[in-house]
């Protein structure tokens, strides 16, 4: 049996009695190779010229029967797992100083991430911006270039609620160049990237609406009221098609945004294929969770939100692969926004609405129902809310299907905070938290509400 001689460096390093019987091995003048496997978990055994990928603990096992305690042989195996791993050279990146250069793709996103910038100190971002951005009644930033049905967007608030500088650091993945931070703080990728993008597009006179919302994630506070106002606002009228740049990844154009179909496949089909054909791989995706454009798909037919290339947002691993930014970039210019095909018919979006909200208004006649009419099965009779409908407030009982997609972003935005939990325990009115110890109150509904209103719906 031989060793192969990377795995022997590896298997030195581990201080186990496993690791010096493993490496007595040798003596048993076996006619094999023992490598490590491309494979997680798994050994490649060469005998002769047949290769063999085994799984480590059954290679352990058979060679040592019973000698070694099952934790060992796992911490075992993993420290191989870890200590094999090639180190990650990382470079330290100082930022130039500042120079409005839209074009030049990575000089400009590193302007836009040197710090964190939570919701309140969106307008710090403003000395990185082109100097004739306009600004809303709610404090959002837009441009209008030419005349155009498209809206484009992205938001100018990153996750992190602590004010902060950022550390850059860049290193490269096959050649492929991305962008980290220390790690002691987000990086904010979600959404500098996608304002990189619209500085670009505006640079290259794209005709559009260029909107930067404040508040994104908060609930997506800017384009809410941007939202609640949409008939009143001659900017966005006759707007058909809007598309956010927020999304992870390299590959969505995301068709649906919690469940509600927030762009027609054709519009989506249409989109990849100009973006494909600028060399990009993208494909239609219906797991959109929530961005600004999802405020919106009662009033623009087509609304979307497109991959620009971060990863782990939120958390402070997140990263930036710049060098899709850069072709994203390249390829959204090239594109004939206003011939993109439009199919999807907004104003029959509110129908899905009565998944979530049941309109029985009348108490009595619901609660003399409740429990008998399979209908309404789904609503919960103590779970409701209060909606502003044409001026008209209203008691709406809440889905247990909402109440699910409310768990699900009360979830993220603890996340966010940093908060420690197994689960999220919330029935559409108290939030508790299941820590490994404990079970904890965190907040009620109205504490909540700016973080599960989805629906343009005041509460
Ligand atoms: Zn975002």
């Amino acid at each position: 049996m031989i060793i192969e001689k990377n795995l022997v460096e590896i298997i030195q390093n581990i201080d186990s009695p496993l690791s010096k019987t493993f490496l007595k091995l040798e003596k048993l003048n076996l006619n094999s190779i023992v490598q490590l496997s491309n494979k997680d978990w798994h050994f490649q055994v060469v005998n002769g010229k047949k290769k063999e990928t085994v799984k480590m603990f059954k290679f352990i096992n058979t060679y040592f029967p019973n000698k070694f305690e099952k934790d060992e042989v796992i911490s075992f195996c993993e420290k191989i797992i870890t200590n094999s791993k090639p180190k990650q050279v990382t470079t330290k990146i100082e930022p130039r100083p500042f120079k409005y250069e839209p074009l030049n793709v990575r000089d400009t996103f590193i302007s836009l991430v040197t710090e964190t910038y939570p919701h309140g100190f969106e307008d710090e971002v403003l000395a990185y911006l082109p100097q004739d951005l306009e600004i809303d009644d709610f404090g959002n930033y837009y441009k209008v270039i030419g005349n155009s049905e498209t809206v484009f967007t992205s938001h100018l608030d990153t996750a992190l609620r602590e004010k902060s500088g950022i550390n850059l650091y860049s290193f490269f993945v096959k050649e492929q160049e991305f962008i980290k931070t220390d790690e002691t703080t987000i990086l904010g990728a979600d959404d500098k990237a996608g304002v990189t993008i619209m500085l670009y597009m505006i640079a290259n006179n794209v005709p559009g609406l260029y909107y930067f919302f404040l508040g994104e994630e908060r609930g997506g506070i800017g384009s809410k009221k941007v939202a609640n106002d949409f008939i009143d606002n001659p900017l966005l009228k006759g707007k058909k098609r809007m598309v956010s740049f927020d999304r992870k990844n390299y590959y969505s154009i995301i068709t649906s945004q919690l469940g509600e179909a927030c762009c027609s496949n054709e519009f989506a089909d249409g989109l990849c294929n100009e973006l494909n054909k600028n060399g990009l791989h993208m494909k239609p995706d219906d797991t959109g969770v929530l961005t600004d454009s999802a405020q919106f798909i009662w009033d623009i037919p087509e609304c979307t939100n497109i991959s620009v290339g971060y990863y782990d947002e939120h958390k402070t691993c997140e990263r930036q692969d710049i060098d899709y930014l850069y072709k994203l970039c390249k390829a959204v210019v090239r594109i004939d926004w206003e011939s993109l095909k439009i199919t999807r018919d907004n104003t029959k979006a509110t129908s899905s609405y009565s998944n979530y909200y049941s309109s029985r208004n009348d108490e009595d006649v619901f609660e003399a129902f409740a429990g008998y009419d399979n209908t309404y099965s789904e609503f919960f009779d103590l779970n409701y809310t209060y909606i502003k409908e044409n001026g008209v407030r209203k008691k709406m009982y809440i889905s247990d299907t909402w109440i699910e997609k409310e768990k699900s972003l009360l979830a993220k935005e603890l996340e966010n905070w940093g908060t420690n939990f197994v689960s999220v325990v919330w029935d559409g009115r108290d939030c508790y938290i299941r820590t490994e110890e404990a079970y904890e109150f965190v907040g009620n509904r109205s504490y909540f509400i700016p973080y599960i209103s989805q629906s343009k719906f005041p509460f």
